[in-house]
């Protein structure tokens, strides 16, 4: 099978467990990001699949060929990092031609003016000179090719790594939080033109981040790492509206999701201390009721609530409010019009959109069964 295949990773550093079982396919022209908070294993893991990190236990297998004894080098891998790793010394066109030369000149072919005289060499110089101009211009460099790092910003410095990485058409790109070092606006640029740069070169990526709206951005599926273990691996918006633990839940989202302990009667209505949500389910017992912000609205029924803050943010506004009983902060998101109703300091009442309430059992994990409207209290 051709992409990367991990199976039943472990990696412990001493006697600290950092990867504790981790298995994760990507598919041949899948872009995967690995998102989760920071010390969760991401960028072990990326190591392990180039090669620059041993696995304890487990297997990676990548183009269907097992690697995980083999050293980075013979992987068939290209690796950018957040601090692109680039040569000081070397111009933009050395920087990206570097893989190139090594791969395709032997040691002797590599010697400055003497491995030039060699047979074939000149040919194969130009061959690489020709490759190093397509991927500069794939990426909008072809200008920059004789200037050195230090004269190059920090998008182009970016560019430049993403240029040796496509230069020798890799079976996997791994990129650890390439955008870490751009301010925000060339952030969201480059964001889309790794996309496309993706579409057009179509390999296997991994794009380690711990920025959950990179992730959800730009990946075809998100796998949500924490405490070395992945969570719940799918599409953007399966992990968005269908998280299967409340860990997840809670990890993606901005704001994030409404979270209320709540106790599910003898009868299916969840309540939240001795108020109803309004919401049924099936199974007794205690819960956690997990509401996205755009989920849940003021009403002329539903959960009393006293509004603190109001934060109005163009396209939306957010009210934050605290429910009478139990003091607990939610927040809403609102069209920002709803502004001119509300005041801080009123008393609302909020409904919770049965179809998307979620419910979580005391451990954390999604209950089975649907939520579903019950007729709503007014106490
Ligand atoms: P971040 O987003 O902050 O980069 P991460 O999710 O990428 O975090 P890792 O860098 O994979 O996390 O680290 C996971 C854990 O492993 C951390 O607790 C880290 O301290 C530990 N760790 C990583 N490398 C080593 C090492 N060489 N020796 C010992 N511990 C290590």
């Amino acid at each position: 099978m051709s992409g990367i295949v991990i199976e039943g990773v472990q990696k412990s550093f001493g006697m600290t467990s950092v990867l504790r079982g981790v298995s994760l396919t990507v598919a041949h022209d899948e872009f995967l990001s690995l998102v989760g908070p920071s010390g969760c294993g991401k960028t072990t893991l990326l190591r392990i699949i180039a090669g620059l990190e041993a696995v304890s236990a487990g297997t990676v297998q990548i183009a269907g060929r097992e690697v995980t004894a083999l050293r980075a080098a013979d992987r068939d891998v290209a690796m950018v990092f957040q601090n692109y790793a680039l040569y000081p010394h070397l111009t933009v066109r050395q920087n990206i031609g570097v893989p190139l030369v090594m791969r395709r000149l032997s040691a002797v072919e590599r010697i400055p003016v003497v491995g030039r005289l060699l047979p074939g060499v000149a040919t194969k110089r130009c061959q690489i000179s020709a490759d190093v101009v397509t991927a500069a211009e794939m990426l909008g460099i072809g200008a920059l090719l004789e200037r050195k790092p230090a004269q190059l910003s920090g998008g182009q410095r970016q560019r430049v790594a993403l240029g040796r990485a496509i230069v020798r058409h890799p079976h996997a790109f791994l990129m650890d939080e390439p955008l870490s070092n751009l301010d925000a606006a060339l952030r969201v640029t480059t964001r889309a033109e790794i996309v496309a740069l993706h579409r057009r070169v179509g390999a296997s990526t991994v794009y380690v981040t711990h920025d959950q709206s990179e992730a959800m951005t730009m990946s075809d599926r998100v796998a949500v790492m924490m405490d070395g273990q992945i969570l719940q691996v799918g599409t953007p918006e399966a992990i968005y509206t269908n998280p299967q633990d409340l860990r997840v839940a809670s990890f993606i989202g901005s704001p994030s999701i409404n979270t209320f302990a709540a106790e599910i009667g003898p009868d299916g209505e969840v309540m939240i201390g001795s108020v109803s949500s309004g919401l049924g389910s099936t199974g007794t017992g205690p819960a956690i009721l997990a509401i996205r912000p755009e989920n849940i609205a003021p009403a002329e029924t539903g959960i009393a609530a006293r509004v603190d803050h109001l934060e109005y943010l163009g396209e939306s506004l957010l009210v934050h409010a605290r429910l009478l009983e139990g003091d607990e902060l939610v927040i809403c998101r609102l069209p920002p019009e709803a502004r001119q109703q509300l005041r801080r300091g009123e008393m609302i009442r909020l409904r919770p959109d049965p179809a998307k309430a979620l419910l979580f059992d005391g451990a954390g994990r999604r209950r089975p069964a649907q939520v579903r409207i019950r007729d709503v209290v007014h106490g």
